[in-house]
């Protein structure tokens, strides 16, 4: 077997003296092919380059027919290099020709070489090209000499990436380094975002690869394993865990692979091949990348993610830079993009320069999701390996509505989401305008508009959107988005700020309602087969009194002489209202005892969410200030449709006829009993479903802070009557599960009513 003269660590020598070199872009990358060749002790040495279009270029050869350079094309999987470009894997052949995917290309003039060593240009996981060498023999290339080829393909990558070989591109296509890339997730919160990218977790951009000292190099490899494997322990000690989303179970995988010999071998080895610790590090986690954008198995795919983000700790000790970007540092237009991402961190960058979000991990349910939305920010999560696919600095759109985003958009994309952007800007002003005018119907009648919050990030909304006050509290997202149980003072601190913003509005407080999707990191999960259905909200507080007593408390001492609304969630029966009710008892009690000053008004109320309470109106009407219709999970546990589950979440529409009848009852019933009904859930805030419920005879409405300026214009639109007589006029007629959707989306139609 020919060995390579003078090995891998002169011809990087030799590379980074032609990457210096005053020559255009041509030339250098000629000089390179013919360094290789000569350095592997191979005929031919041949560079393919990615174009935007997916197809594969001939740059630059030594050894086939110049003539071929810029003209011979592969599509992706066409021949080995295609195979090369689409595994993102070497392939080393005795004798190419005989290989199934060997596609002959006439005018190159390869038929002579048979040996054949491919490799893909591999930058940040993206294959950017194939690096290529042949021999006139059947020879069998070594695993060293796969290795060196491999490395010297990385500083080819790095030459691509600088941007030097776009001029050599067909001006349509481009390479492949700036193609747009169209990505789905799940939409987290609505809105669209124009701006750059801003890795949360920066990755290092190696510029300086090849090592002028092999041992000092190896020393500095071995120094910042060191440091990481401690500063990993460290974490895992202090058990404080939650933080950037780091949960144990990561660290713990952490610590296994900062300590898994291969990998450690493998980047020792790169580093003797000379390369700088830092290049090592990175030419290690190129193969693991490409190897994690193939893996279908999703738990294999989050481990080599997590080795990801190992490699990246490891670079960033390397080149001495934080892990996160800094608060200051960030420029304007800014959209985060994360593998995961904890509330706190999100909430540590403040709004103003954020312009959207994006995640590939991250539900709809998930905390960071619920901070997205009390921001306003428009977010998409589940985007498979999107850390992957942008470089910082990236152009990205951030369409929340639809759960896309677009990466490098092309200009007329581009333009078309930012008429988008402009639409809903527009759109807002109007909706601005009519911040200040009563919400009142045309025939007359007067609907509360009420916010849902639950941080307080969330109360600037009601200046901005003239909402009347906070219809829904939602008192756990404090506990959520904690590192531990918020203590009772944390719990009065916030009250009293939410209080405070709020000025003269009211603010309706649910207690806390945890269990089912609604988990706490800190606290211990309890398992359980059908969790929402489970143990949890009201449950939970009057299993545990001393949580919800706590929670009472805080709420009582915030509110020292203004009036105060708390609600229950979840409850079932009248039973669990009255040991409710009993509890807040006590704890005014306790207030008296103690010389605190009372809430100047108190008023009790229940959420309607579990169809039980549907059967026992008249009983609760009369015994509660107000009931609250949770139309979220009374549609789950109506339909028996789990909120969550995708497949049936939206199986049924609550414009049909059962949950109108049953939303129906629950008007009448409080307008008899003089027991006001709010609705709080999700429906309320779609103007085509609010239409309805103002028909139902609801004339309070709580929802999150973008619904209130297209309800409000609804309702202005609206004749009331109208729209309750139509329902009713239906309902008797409806058969089984019949939907009313397209009788009232024509009603709102030839009435322009806008929904
Ligand atoms: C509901 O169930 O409709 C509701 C408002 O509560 P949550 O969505 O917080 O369960
Ligand atoms: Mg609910």
């Amino acid at each position: 077997m020919p060995s390579a003269p003078g090995g891998p660590r002169l011809l990087l020598r030799r590379l980074r003296e032609i990457m210096a070199e005053p020559v255009g872009a041509q030339d250098r990358l000629d000089r390179i092919v013919i360094q290789i060749a000569a350095n592997m002790v191979a005929e031919v040495c041949s560079v393919y380059v990615m174009r935007g279009d997916g197809v594969l270029e001939l740059f630059a050869t030594e050894g086939l027919n110049r003539a071929a350079v810029h003209h011979t094309v592969m599509r992706a999987g066409e021949g080995l290099v295609g195979l090369i470009a689409s595994t993102a894997e070497p392939l080393a052949l005795s004798d190419a020709q005989s290989h199934p995917a060997f596609s002959y290309k006439p005018e190159t003039g390869e038929e002579i070489y048979h040996a054949f060593l491919g490799v893909p240009l591999l930058r940040a996981g993206n294959t950017l090209g194939v690096l290529v060498v042949q021999n006139r023999t059947f020879r069998v290339y070594a695993e060293e000499e796969i290795e060196a080829l491999q490395t010297t393909a990385m500083v080819l990558a790095e030459l691509i990436a600088t941007g030097e070989l776009q001029a050599l591109a067909p001006v349509e296509t481009g390479i492949a380094l700036r193609r747009p890339v169209h990505q789905k997730g799940t939409a987290l919160a609505d809105g669209v975002g124009l701006g750059h990218v801003i890795l949360h977790e920066p990755r290092v951009v190696v510029k300086n690869l090849i090592a002028e000292n092999v041992e000092s190099e190896l020393q500095r490899l071995e120094h910042a394993i060191g440091e990481v494997r401690a500063s990993i322990d460290r974490l895992l000690e202090r058990g404080d865990v939650a933080h950037h989303g780091e949960h144990r179970e990561v660290l713990e995988t952490f610590r296994m692979f900062a300590h898994d010999q291969g990998w450690l071998r493998r980047m020792r080895e790169a580093v003797t091949s000379g390369l700088t610790a830092e290049a090592a590090v990175e030419r290690v986690q190129s193969d693991n990348r490409a190897r994690m954008l193939r893996q279908t198995d999703p738990y294999l795919r989050e481990r080599l993610h997590d080795l990801d983000d190992l490699a990246n700790r490891l670079l960033h000790r390397l080149v001495g830079r934080d892990l996160v970007v800094e608060r200051g540092l960030l420029p304007e237009n800014a959209i985060l993009v994360a593998r995961s991402m904890g509330p706190a961190a999100l909430l540590d960058y403040g709004r103003s320069r954020l312009r959207g979000l994006v995640l590939e991990e991250g539900g709809p349910t998930s905390h960071i999701a619920i901070v997205a939305r009390a921001l306003g920010l428009p977010a998409v999560g589940e985007v498979a390996n999107v850390t992957s696919l942008v470089e910082q600095g990236d152009a990205i759109i951030v369409d929340g509505a639809a759960g896309e985003v677009q990466i490098r958009p092309s200009s007329d994309v581009e333009a078309a989401y930012a008429e988008k952007a402009r639409l809903r800007a527009r759109r807002q002003e109007q909706y601005l305008k009519l911040r200040d005018v009563p919400s009142v119907t045309k025939d007359g009648v007067p609907v509360t508009l009420q916010l849902n919050a639950g941080l307080l990030v969330d109360l600037p909304h009601l200046e901005d959107t003239g909402a009347t006050g906070v219809g829904l509290f939602r008192t756990e997202l404090q506990f959520m988005i904690a590192e531990r149980m918020p203590t009772a003072t944390e719990q009065q601190n916030l009250y009293s700020a939410a209080f405070a913003a709020a000025g003269d509005r009211p603010i309706t407080f649910r207690t806390l309602d945890i269990g089912g999707d609604k988990v706490l990191p800190y606290m211990q999960a309890v398992e359980e087969e059908n969790p929402a259905l489970g143990w949890r909200a009201i449950r939970i507080g009057l299993d545990r009194p001393g949580l919800l007593r706590a929670q009472i408390r805080a709420l009582l001492k915030a509110a020292a002489g203004r009036p105060l609304k708390i609600m229950f969630p979840m409850v079932a029966t009248c039973d669990e209202f009255f040991r409710a009710k009993a509890l807040v008892e006590r704890e005014r009690n306790h207030l008296s005892r103690h010389g605190h000053v009372h809430p100047s008004d108190l008023k009790l109320g229940v959420m309607l969410e579990v169809p039980s309470l549907l059967f026992q109106l008249k009983e609760i009407c009369a015994v509660a200030d107000f009931v609250s219709v949770g139309s979220n999970d009374l549609m789950q546990f109506l339909f028996a449709i789990d909120r969550e589950n995708r497949r049936v979440a939206d199986r049924f529409d609550p414009l049909s006829a059962p949950m109108l009848r049953a939303l129906s009852l629950v008007a009448e019933q409080a307008k008899a009993s003089n027991c006001l009904a709010t609705v709080c859930g999700e429906i309320g805030g779609r103007p085509l479903e609010a239409m309805a419920l103002i028909g139902l005879g609801f004339h309070s409405l709580s929802m999150s802070p973008a619904a209130i300026g297209p309800v409000k214009a609804m309702l202005l639109a609206l004749d009331a009557g109208e729209v309750g007589a139509l329902i009713r006029r239906e309902l008797e007629h409806a058969g089984g599960g019949d939907t009313l959707r397209p009788k009232l989306a024509r009603f709102a139609e030839t009435h322009g009513i806008p929904v």
